[in-house]
């Protein structure tokens, strides 16, 4: 059963910290440096100063004769992978009403199912029970307030129907002002590491290993149990809230696969 939530007290909170899975400033200090020491800006330029900025500087393309055309590109996977967390950070902070009003329409969702099917039911019962006993009387006698235990209660529940239909459009569009797929998850508690996925999706287009987006990520150093987990994230369901140009045609993600060892530990398996 849903955790139920006075609606007054879900208002005056602050919207919940969202577990994302990495550390988002220690990430952003080390893709930075990574995309400056990959030249995503030419040395003492400005831009080189402010994470946002340096993830926009590297202008890639596949237009014939235009821009960039390498591929992978690393300094444009690094500079996407940038872009999607300082992008994030700053939804955080200037979308702040949006997301704790989501969270709050998601709460109110969650009292309504709670109470839902049962609210008002015991009335409606009672008023067809009356109805029944009326029916083997003279039913010029009144039994019951009809108004109150049979009409009100059916106005009441379509009126909450309508509501309840409403606060669900209502909490899908506001996630929607997102651009990050990690803010346009639903405010449940059972979120995935959205995020997380299109950091590490971007550093796979730009051409970087699977080692050496954990460590991006994480900062640690990684072996290939990691590797492994880093693989299945890409090759999940696309979480990134923008696009190289050419994604489709040069370096798509690959599917979600099991790891090699893992296939042949199925393909031993079934052979014996
Ligand atoms: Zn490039
Ligand atoms: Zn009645």
């Amino acid at each position: 059963m849903a955790e139920r939530r006075c609606y007054a007290e879900a208002m005056e909170s602050e919207a919940p910290e969202i577990d994302i899975g990495f550390n988002l400033d220690d990430a952003i200090s080390r893709i930075h440096a990574a995309a400056l020491e990959a030249g995503a800006v030419p040395p003492d330029d400005g831009r080189a100063k402010d994470p946002a900025h340096t993830a926009e500087a590297h202008l890639h393309s596949v237009d014939p004769g235009g821009r960039c055309s390498r591929s992978p590109c690393r300094v444009a996977g690094l500079g996407l992978a940038l872009h999607e967390m300082t992008q994030f950070r700053a939804e955080l902070e200037t979308l702040a009403p949006f997301r704790l009003a989501a969270v709050s329409t998601h709460e109110l969702l969650g009292a309504f199912r709670a109470v839902g099917a049962d609210y008002l039911t015991g009335l409606l019962e009672h008023g067809k029970a009356a109805h029944r006993f009326e029916g083997q009387i003279d039913a010029s006698v009144a039994t019951h307030d009809h108004d109150l235990l049979c009409i009100r209660p059916v106005r009441i529940l379509l009126k909450l129907a309508d509501v309840f239909k409403e606060l669900k459009e209502f909490d899908g569009k506001l996630r929607e002002v997102f651009w990050s797929a990690e803010l346009q998850q639903p405010g449940g508690k059972k979120r995935g590491a959205r995020l997380l996925t299109a950091v590490c999706q971007h550093l796979y287009w730009g051409g970087v290993s699977y080692k050496e987006i954990h460590e991006l990520a994480h900062g640690q150093s990684g072996n290939n149990g990691v590797a492994d987990k880093i693989r299945m994230r890409v090759g999940s369901p696309d979480a990134r809230s923008l696009f190289p140009r050419d994604h489709l045609v040069e370096r798509d993600l690959p599917r979600a696969t099991r790891s090699p060892a893992a296939k042949k530990r199925v393909r031993r398996g079934s052979s014996s």
